[in-house]
């Protein structure tokens, strides 16, 4: 059986790096069409087509399909830009500081909106 944990883990971080699917191939000894196979039987999202190598802490694309914390960080389009990638309140799409913050957001506005009575 060709796919260990080992290889699949070996698959997951030179995708997650980056690196071209015929070069992912190559360094596991398996074609491109294996490689693209795998990945989408793995779910492994579409990388985006320019990735800012240089901030390694960025969270990865596979997380997102966990439970993690999508609240945009910086000015979309700035290489720095990235989303929170902390851990996400179950049944939301942010961790706790940034529900908080969605939440106060939404309240400020509502209550401009409405002109509240308090
Ligand atoms: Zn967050």
């Amino acid at each position: 059986m060709f796919w260990t944990p080992e290889r699949v883990d070996e698959l997951k971080r030179l995708w997650l790096e980056g690196l071209p699917m015929a070069e992912i191939g190559r360094r596991l000894g398996i074609t491109k069409n294996a490689v693209v196979g795998k990945a989408f039987r793995m779910g492994l999202q579409r990388r985006p087509s320019v990735k800012p190598r240089e901030e390694p802490d960025l969270p990865r694309v596979v997380e997102f399909s966990q439970s993690t914390c999508v609240w945009p960080v910086g000015h979309p389009g700035d290489a720095s830009f990235h989303f929170c990638g902390e851990r996400a309140v179950p049944g939301k799409p942010y961790c706790t500081e940034h529900v908080a913050r969605a939440y106060v957001a939404r309240t400020e506005r509502g209550a401009i909106k409405t002109g509240s009575a308090a």
